[in-house]
């Protein structure tokens, strides 16, 4: 078609009919653009020559060789088996055959050398056999030697289908990207141009070239992303604030609470009052481990805000999580005569007209919720505090939603999921970090198995015995799909079974499409020891504190994360008695055996969390994919920590100059920002 554009829809390309639309639209192609921009994830080495003699099983090589032998067409089992043999200097034989393409008997002559590209399928010391080599004229090597981009695929996309497209779209037509770094900038930074780079990120030579245009594109990948968060974090940061507390004596809290501090909260809690002390607006990740007590620091942080004339707010993932939260600290703050209220999902109407309007005449000091509190309507008197649990849960959208409620607040977020503090900074500033580094006294390490399906009767029997003894026992069930129905049938037929199987015992089922209230009752019920095996989905999976729960089965634990399995493990190991997960899993494949290893053989929650991140990538891991983060298609936050450290560099430095981006020479750049994160930065803004 004539006149390609970067918008043109792919279903105008030549060779691409409605059924292959579908395809690449499944690899989230759509445009020109996007078919530009599918950026290969790995090369397929063809630079080297490689003689005979240095063939090695299963390895894909480029070599010259001569026929020595006519090549013969064999018939075998309806298949014609085309063969001959061929050497090199170096002196071995390689035998080579095809099937059914007959034309290669005509192609190939004795005495003639030919340049071949294929894998090796066997060696021994007289000779190698490869199937079905590509075959080349030796003129041609020029040409075929360099490096092969392997892009991801889908069923009925194949490589040489997708690499067709692009060369069509790049070398034939010269479809061009608009650069959005001036020269100017692009020196500064060492940076190469962008058709450039996406040339040679396509059809680089050698590794070096794939290099240099990887760095351009994920220059611009992590430039824009880091301006993104800047700019809806914005009003929030840099602001000098005027609540500055005056009243740091929490002793009247502290006599209250039924146990002493561990040193690493107390430690953590000074640190705070620090901040609270201050000018500058308190910005506080605070990471401790499953049950290291992060609950306690962020009450006592509440309790100062309050203390010194400011309402706070607790913003925790999950109602039932808020509601322990409730529990837990409205007994202690009632005796202190503060008013603590909560909203969630099932909050009634009526119920949430009376808090917001008791909110807006300062009538509650601290409100607990979950992402219900950051709702338009909900108004505040004068909040001093936001709280967030688990926040790796909630995306930077809502976070940054909950902090706008109030002019410039102060800001405590709560993670069981260590951050490199590289990446931390990236993703929520300049926050300053606190590790609360050791468990309350008395907390056992949780005796971890790894079991398959042959083990189940042996499984029944440990939970019975357990339970003989009066304790309870979790089942958690993992998502099987993405599909709610499928997941349900699946958590169900769980209950059934044990239903069974423990006829003589009170078995109950909690899952997500549960009504709230219906959740609730149960773990009241669970709470109160008149439920002994609670069958559920993840639902439990953050922060539930049941102390005589000691028995946690996890099925098909190799669906999970690690850091999710080290979380559902948390729930167990909270009272003094010994405590027990079980996980199930009948996968055997190497990789899932050394991820539940990992889990049997460590109660670490921050090493096993690095581990996951390892395994995982960091998508999944930062809530980026729940907070509407386009992911990237290069970077990769994890690994590219220095191009990271160079973007935030460059960041400071047009921020410094031109904040609202409206120089001349950064135009192309905020219309790229909007192009990518306009949705988020209206939110955020809006
Ligand atoms: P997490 O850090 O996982 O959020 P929690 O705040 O839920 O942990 O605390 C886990 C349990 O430990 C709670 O029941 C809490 O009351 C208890 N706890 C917190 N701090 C202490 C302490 N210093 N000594 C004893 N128990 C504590
Ligand atoms: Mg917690």
């Amino acid at each position: 078609m004539e006149n390609i554009r970067l918008d043109t829809s792919v279903q105008y390309l030549k060779g691409v009919g409605p059924k292959m639309y579908e395809l690449l639209n499944k690899l989230g192609i759509y445009s020109v653009k996007d078919l530009i921009e599918y950026y290969p994830r790995a090369y397929e080495d063809r630079t080297r020559l490689v003689k005979i003699d240095e063939f090695e099983k299963d390895k894909s090589v480029l070599f010259i060789a001569t026929v020595v032998r006519p090549v013969t067409v064999a018939h075998a089992r309806g298949k014609k088996i085309i063969s001959t043999v061929v050497t090199d200097e170096s002196g071995r034989l390689a035998f080579l055959t095809w099937f059914n393409q007959v034309y290669i008997k005509d192609k190939l002559k004795e005495g003639m050398s030919y340049l071949f590209y294929g894998k090796v399928s066997s060696v021994s010391p007289s000779r190698a056999t490869l199937e079905s080599c590509s075959i080349y004229d030796v003129m041609q090597l020029d040409k075929i030697q360099g490096l092969y981009p392997i892009y991801s695929l889908t069923a009925g996309v194949t490589q040489n289908y997708l690499f067709k497209l692009i060369t069509n779209l790049i070398i034939d037509n010269g479809i061009l990207l608009k650069d959005i770094f001036e020269t100017e900038f692009r020196k500064k930074y060492g940076l190469a141009e962008i058709n450039y780079a996406v040339r040679n990120i396509h059809f680089p030579k050698d590794f070096s070239m794939v290099e240099t245009a990887r760095n351009r594109i994920i220059f611009e990948e992590l430039f824009l992303f880091q301006l993104a968060l800047l700019h809806m974090r914005d009003n929030n940061l840099e602001y000098v604030k005027t609540n500055i507390y005056k009243d740091l004596d929490c002793s009247e809290f502290l006599k209250i609470i039924p146990f002493e501090l561990t040193n690493a909260q107390k430690k953590v809690v000074e640190q705070i009052k620090d901040d609270l002390s201050k000018n500058v607006v308190m910005n506080r990740l605070v990471q401790g481990d499953v049950g290291s007590g992060k609950t306690m620091v962020a009450a006592i942080a509440m309790y100062l805000a309050v203390k010194n004339g400011y309402q706070a707010a607790l913003m925790a993932p999950t109602t039932i999580l808020a509601n322990q939260h409730f529990l837990e600290l409205s007994g202690y703050f009632e005796k202190l005569n503060i008013k603590v209220e909560i909203i969630t999902s099932s909050t009634t109407k009526k119920q949430k007209e009376k808090i917001i309007e008791r909110l807006k005449n300062n009538e509650i000091d601290i409100l607990i919720g979950t992402h219900s509190i950051i709702e338009d309507n909900i108004e505040f008197n004068n909040l001093g505090l936001v709280v967030t649990d688990e926040q790796h849960r909630f995306g930077v959208k809502q976070r940054m939603k909950l902090s706008n409620k109030g002019k410039i607040v102060d800001t405590l977020v709560m993670t069981a999921t260590p951050i490199p503090r590289s990446l931390a900074i990236v993703l929520y500033g300049d926050l300053d970090l606190s590790v609360i580094d050791e468990l309350p006294p008395g907390r056992k390490p949780v005796d971890t198995f790894v079991v398959n399906d042959s083990y189940n009767q042996r499984v029944y029997n440990f939970l019975r015995k357990n339970i003989d003894e009066g304790r309870q026992v979790y089942v958690v069930c993992p998502l099987v799909e993405e599909n709610e129905e499928l997941d349900l049938n699946s958590v169900e037929k769980l209950y059934e079974e044990y239903k069974k199987e423990f006829k003589e015992y009170n078995v109950a089922i909690l899952h997500g499409k549960m009504k709230n209230k219906e959740k609730d009752e149960i773990m009241q019920d669970f709470k109160a020891n008149n439920i002994n095996i609670l069958i559920s989905t993840t639902v439990i999976e953050v922060g539930i504190s049941v102390p005589n729960a000691t028995v946690m089965v996890i099925e098909n634990a190799d669906r999970f994360g690690l850091a999710a399995l080290h979380q559902l493990r948390g729930r167990v190991g909270r009272g003094s008695a010994a405590s027990y997960c079980i996980l199930k899993s009948n996968n055997k494949s190497a990789i899932a055996r050394e991820r539940l290893d990992i889990m049997r053989k460590s109660n670490d929650g921050f090493l096993i969390a690095k581990k996951d991140l390892e395994l995982r990538g960091p998508g999944d891991f930062f809530g980026i994919r729940q907070s509407g983060m386009p992911e990237f298609k290069l970077a990769n936050l994890l690994t590219d920590v220095k191009v990271l450290e160079r973007t935030q560099q460059a960041v400071r430095d047009i921020i410094e100059q031109d904040k609202e981006l409206n120089l001349e020479k950064n135009k192309k750049i905020k219309e790229a920002l909007y192009e990518k994160y306009g949705e988020q930065l209206q939110n955020i803004v809006g």
